[in-house]
């Protein structure tokens, strides 16, 4: 009702734009550290809880059997299916893209996925080469190369029509964007270079924007 407290309340201010990171295992606390150098609040997700008071969400890199049932565990399996398939941005890293993609190959017999990104990966896919190395990048809507750490990677083998290919390494995708939700194979959060950091933020405040402006806030 104050138009003189309006910016406090600005959705798209990068204070007031709430990030989650899944805290099951893994690189969270990276990414937690990468979205506070760029002003944002970035917390844990442990609960559905915490999953309800974030406008995005990142899947780090881990091991992706243990994040899986980790998930299922604390009952996060659902909440998060949910809110993904209702348009909330993701960022998906490593262990990340295995856990939303729609087909696991060479995952444990038991291991399930949210099956929501339209992909088929394989897991430590690399294996053959060096499992871990690092690599410059031209990846789209970036006007500088980015410094890329691979570990343990999956390798995306397959991808729907309407998945945009934002980088590629060896001829298979290792960034990508589908709808909300941006997929890399490779670990942002390892290096000093936040920009696919922005880029996801930018993409959460745009959603929290036209959101606001639907509810008429
Ligand atoms: N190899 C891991 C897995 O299969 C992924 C590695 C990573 O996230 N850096 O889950």
């Amino acid at each position: 009702m104050n138009p003189a407290n309006l910016d406090v309340i600005d959705p798209t201010a990068m204070g007031a734009i709430r990030v989650g990171v899944l805290a099951m295992q893994g690189a969270f606390r990276e990414h937690i550290r990468a979205f506070e150098e760029l002003g944002a609040s970035a917390r844990p997700v442990r609960t559905p809880d915490d999953l309800a008071s974030v406008d995005g969400v990142v899947l780090p890199g881990g091991e992706s059997t243990t994040m899986d049932k980790l998930t299922r565990k604390f009952g996060l399996q659902e909440p998060l299916r949910r809110r993904i398939e209702a348009d909330m941005p993701v960022l998906a890293t490593c262990a990340g893209v295995i856990l939303l993609a729609r087909e696991l190959r060479d995952g444990l017999p038991d291991q399930q996925t949210l099956g929501l990104l339209p992909i088929a990966v394989r897991r430590n896919a690399y294996g053959r080469q060096p499992e871990s190395f690092e690599c410059e990048l031209d990846i789209a809507g970036l006007d500088e190369p980015f410094h890329a750490v691979f570990i343990r990677a999956p390798v995306i083998e397959e991808i729907d029509a309407g998945v945009e290919v934002m980088a590629t390494y060896g001829g298979a995708p290792v960034a990508i964007q589908s709808g909300q939700v941006m997929g890399l194979a490779f670990h942002p959060e390892l290096t000093r270079d936040r920009r696919l950091h922005q880029l996801f933020l930018d993409t959460v405040s745009a959603r929290s924007h036209r959101a606001a402006q639907s509810s008429g806030a």
